[in-house]
């Protein structure tokens, strides 16, 4: 019989910060360079060169830390990783294991079922390693070390987690508080943000934690959804029939929807770890601390709470506008500029949601100006144009960030009042459609808006839609 089983899940988390160079050399760490056009002697392991830790990926760790209410180590060190691997020529990562930058902090996650605290054991600033190419065609795989270097925070947590909803909704309060610092893109799709899953049960009630698998490969929100849940079957199949688990490392394939062994923790490697000699201790200073603390950005809940005192718009309203600060900035800075506050925020929820989920974007990615989007708003407004020609400028903008009112200008798309003009439209469409004007002369009241509408495609979309009904009531008498 299938007893009452407990999920239990702890996540490790690996998210590339976004500094322009590597964490211990001067090479670019821009995505997608020609291979090994990124490198230098350091990061790419040569005997004898020394590593100089990046200030920047300190601070960028140490505001994650603060972000996520840890206790920041002062005196910290790097510890070097050994294993062998082609994609990393020194034969060692350098890492943090005894004396990690950022300790014991948590972070609130919201689901259907109330609110609860995700504990966070850890956060340590590591190199990432090298990418292999397997190339089918030459049999044979080759190395590129554009990514070697490229620094990296790993954000360990509690075992705390009881669901995937829950897994999701940690993973997106990192996610929102680490681009709130602009931290990080934190793109799962792209790599910026990896996240591997450690998974066990428990009969309901026991107080000791079950034998766990970690998953790797995992780089969706869908993707980890279903590996929770398949494991969590695999499990509980496995102990209701008297069975174990085995300590292991696993593999997720999101097509087959299933995942496979990769390694035993039987012949887990021993990394052998000891402090790296090249690098200098990392001690973080007052002075440093309160620069960093002073340049925290004001977060969503503060936010949200200021936007409630600010701007007359519903609460439904500031929720989605502070997801990012993308959005948030890009309100505030179109309000600023005399737009509405809640047109603003119409335009915000309304067609950017619509065309970043259509385009698969993130706020992050907008690309158009305040000062255009304002612009738009007020030429609505005035009238000038439409609320259907104001969308089609609104996606130019939203791809090109054009200048509204010149792209209006120019397409002369702005509204037509010229009676001479409407009248001619509206008396060809009655010429076109007797049934029409017929049957709204015999009181059928809806057939007035099919008139409107042909007049308004014979228009273009240019005309005013309350003139055009005006006008064809007047004509029908
Ligand atoms: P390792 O060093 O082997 O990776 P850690 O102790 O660092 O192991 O734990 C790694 C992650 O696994 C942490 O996020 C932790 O919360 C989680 N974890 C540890 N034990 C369990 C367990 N029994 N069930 C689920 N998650 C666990
Ligand atoms: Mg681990
Ligand atoms: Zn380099």
């Amino acid at each position: 019989m299938r007893g009452d089983y407990e999920t239990v899940i702890g996540l490790e988390v690996h998210v590339e910060l976004a500094t322009k160079t590597k964490i211990f050399c001067g090479c670019s760490t821009a995505f997608g360079g020609e291979p090994n056009s990124h490198t230098c002697p350091v990061c790419t392991g040569m005997p004898g060169a020394l590593p100089v830790l990046n200030r920047q990926v300190l601070e960028y760790a140490v505001a994650v830390g603060l972000a996520t209410g840890c206790e920041i180590t002062r005196d910290s060190k790097f510890d070097r990783k050994n294993y062998f691997y082609p994609d990393n020529p020194q034969n060692y990562q350098i890492s943090q294991l005894y004396l990690p930058i950022c300790r014991n902090g948590k972070v609130e996650i919201e689901t259907g079922s109330g609110k609860k605290f995700v504990g966070i054991h850890e956060i340590h600033m590591e190199e990432d390693a090298g990418k292999l190419i397997h190339d089918e065609r030459f049999q044979c795989s080759l190395v590129d070390h554009n990514r070697s270097g490229v620094p990296l925070i790993e954000i360990v947590s509690e075992p705390d987690m009881r669901s995937a909803e829950e897994v999701i909704a940690y993973l997106e309060k990192l996610r929102m508080l680490i681009r709130y610092l602009g931290a990080s893109d934190c793109k799962l799709q792209e790599g910026s943000m990896r996240a591997d899953v450690n998974l066990s049960v428990r009969e309901a009630g026991k107080e000791e934690l079950g034998t766990r698998t970690e998953m790797k490969n995992l780089n969706s929100f869908r993707a980890i959804i279903h590996a929770v849940e398949n494991e969590r079957e695999r499990q509980i199949g496995l102990l209701a029939e008297g069975n174990s688990v085995v300590s292991e490392t696993r593999r997720w394939d999101e097509n087959k929807g299933c995942s496979y062994a990769m390694r035993s923790k039987e012949d887990a490697r021993d990394y052998r770890y000891f402090p790296d000699p090249d690098l200098m201790p990392v001690h973080v200073s007052e002075e440093m601390l309160g620069e960093i603390l002073a340049k925290q950005p004001e977060f969503r809940t503060e936010k949200i709470e200021r936007f409630k005192r600010e701007y007359d718009i519903p609460e439904y309203d500031i929720d989605i506008i502070t997801e990012s600060k993308q959005m948030a900035d890009l309100f505030e800075e179109t309000a600023a500029l005399g737009g509405q506050p809640k047109k603003v925020s119409n335009w915000l929820m309304g067609e950017t949601l619509r065309l970043l989920k259509e385009r698969n974007m993130d706020a992050e990615d907008i690309r158009f100006s305040p000062g255009h989007l304002a612009a738009l708003l007020s030429l609505v407004e005035s009238k000038a144009i439409t609320g259907s020609v104001a969308k089609e400028v609104f996606e130019k903008m939203f791809e090109e960030d054009v200048d509204p009112e010149v792209y209006v200008e120019e397409r002369g798309l702005k509204t037509v009042y010229d009676e001479g003009r409407l009248r001619e439209a509206v008396e060809k469409v009655l010429e076109e459609n007797p049934r029409s004007a017929a049957d709204y002369k015999g009181g059928k009241q809806r057939a007035i808006g099919f008139l409107v509408g042909q007049t308004m495609k014979a228009m273009k979309g240019k005309a005013d839609p309350e003139q055009v009904n005006r006008m064809l009531r007047e004509m029908l008498g």
